[in-house]
């Protein structure tokens, strides 16, 4: 496959963007190759500059849960931006997001809208903490909340400690809060509430951490998390901004049975524009400016182009889409498991519906970040380069999910399972 174009292109961005990027992932660091420059893209399929056509499994890193130009989130975009393309006033879209969004996440009475996943978690962050009047949070090791700075943090070892900055500008103070804890350690947080219950605002958590491979979390240890919240009089907030809208139920918080009291929430509620949310019962949201003292505002927020996309997109989520998604997620599951199978490749697949992941080593899948084998990354990079030259693209990072759009077709993920066979039989591991 020539990539020519792209990789000139690329080098001419290495003059004015950082690394060429507007967002690391971008850069196909960990991948050992150049970005591919998008031309156009359409349903399940991404044409490059050069003409290269790919099936395309990351979806803009998940919000296009519909694939790429789907005509009717187009239309109603198209339509909308006859009448404006900012108000800066409130207009009929905000209400009728909002209203779909609690339809599915019934916990929240209100809803702010605000234009990122980051925005959302920082902003349920800091109401967590004007609600409470308290300053320590709980984090986990393993999950993305976005670059806000007082969840950019890592716990170095994988016992609970204070968390250490992951990224030089972040003063110490900022972080000095931050309470990171393993995923799937119950105890570990007990102990955390047992030396600051009486600060701790709110516990931060994916509950479906979908940004360190795909951990998946028990009913039990997120109903634990629940009860010592409510025990401390501490917020639970759930990060749901992969996850949210991914499931028939709404978000991954109804699965499991267990209820936040704020949730936030991206990617697929802007359908592809940029729309970030949080919401939570009428008794915390109240606190939000202008009825209480926590500020938080937005120039763009609630943009009319990108709360039409969220409502169409939002409305095409039916029941078929979702069973649609699931059947396809099944196809895939049952596809490669007997290919990986055959060749002896350490690697199996994790999935959650629409969301998949090939997780490395043999065993049960890792349900911390710590418990992830440490050749993930070049076992999958060797994969990645080979699949793209069959045309098939998988985020450029082993760490990183798969998406599955209502889009794809069998012959999609039959095609890449198919290619993935081919290129076991020529990798060496
Ligand atoms: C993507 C992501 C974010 C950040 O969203 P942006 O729109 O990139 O700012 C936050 N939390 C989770 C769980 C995410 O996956």
């Amino acid at each position: 496959m020539q990539r020519n174009k792209s990789d000139s292109l690329h080098k001419e961005a290495l003059n004015h963007l950082v690394g060429g990027v507007n967002s690391p992932v971008r850069a196909f660091k960990s991948v050992h190759g150049n970005p591919i420059y998008f031309e156009k893209a359409s349903g399940a399929t991404v044409t490059d500059v050069d003409g290269n056509n790919l099936v395309d499994f990351v979806q803009s890193w998940g919000p296009l849960i519909h694939g790429h130009s789907h005509p009717e989130i187009i239309d109603m975009v198209s339509q909308k931006m006859q009448n404006g393309t900012s108000f800066g006033a409130p207009h009929i879209g905000e209400i009728e997001l909002a209203k779909r969004v609690k339809k599915r996440f019934s916990h929240m009475d209100k809803v702010r809208f605000v234009s990122s996943g980051t925005e959302a978690v920082m902003s349920a962050v800091r109401l967590a903490r004007g609600y409470t009047g308290r300053d320590y949070l709980v984090k986990f090791e393993g999950c993305y909340h976005g670059h806000v700075d007082s969840l950019m943090v890592n716990s170095g070892s994988g016992l609970a400690t204070f968390g250490i900055a992951s990224s030089p500008g972040i003063p110490k103070d900022t972080v000095a809060t931050t309470l990171v804890a393993p995923l799937d350690d119950i105890e570990a947080v007990e102990y955390l509430f047992s030396q600051h219950g009486e600060d701790i605002a709110a516990v931060v958590i994916e509950p479906l951490p979908a940004n360190n491979g795909l951990l998946v979390q028990s009913h039990e240890f997120l109903s634990k998390l629940r009860s010592l919240c409510d025990r401390y009089g501490s917020l639970l907030i759930f990060d749901e901004v992969i996850s949210g809208f991914r499931f028939k139920q709404g978000s991954f918080g109804s699965i499991s049975g267990v209820t936040p009291d704020i949730t936030a929430l991206g990617k697929v509620i802007g359908g592809g524009l940029p729309v970030g949310a949080y919401g939570a019962r009428s008794e915390i949201m109240e606190r939000l400016s202008p009825l209480g003292p926590v500020y938080q505002a937005g120039t763009l927020s609630g943009n009319p182009l990108a709360m039409a996309a969220g409502i169409k997109t939002l409305d095409l989520l039916d029941e078929d889409a979702y069973d649609r998604l699931e059947q396809l997620g099944e196809l895939l599951q049952e596809s490669v498991e007997p290919i990986l199978e055959k060749h002896g490749f350490p690697m199996r697949l994790v999935r959650m519906g629409s969301l998949f992941w090939f997780s490395p080593g043999n065993n049960h899948p890792p349900s911390r970040a710590d418990l992830i084998p440490s050749n993930a990354g070049t076992l999958y990079s060797d994969l990645h380069k080979a699949l793209l030259e069959k045309g098939y693209m998988l985020a450029p990072s082993a760490y990183e999910i798969g998406f599955i759009a209502t889009v794809h077709e069998e012959k999609h993920i039959l095609g890449m399972v198919e290619a993935l066979d081919e290129v076991l039989d020529t990798l060496e591991w």
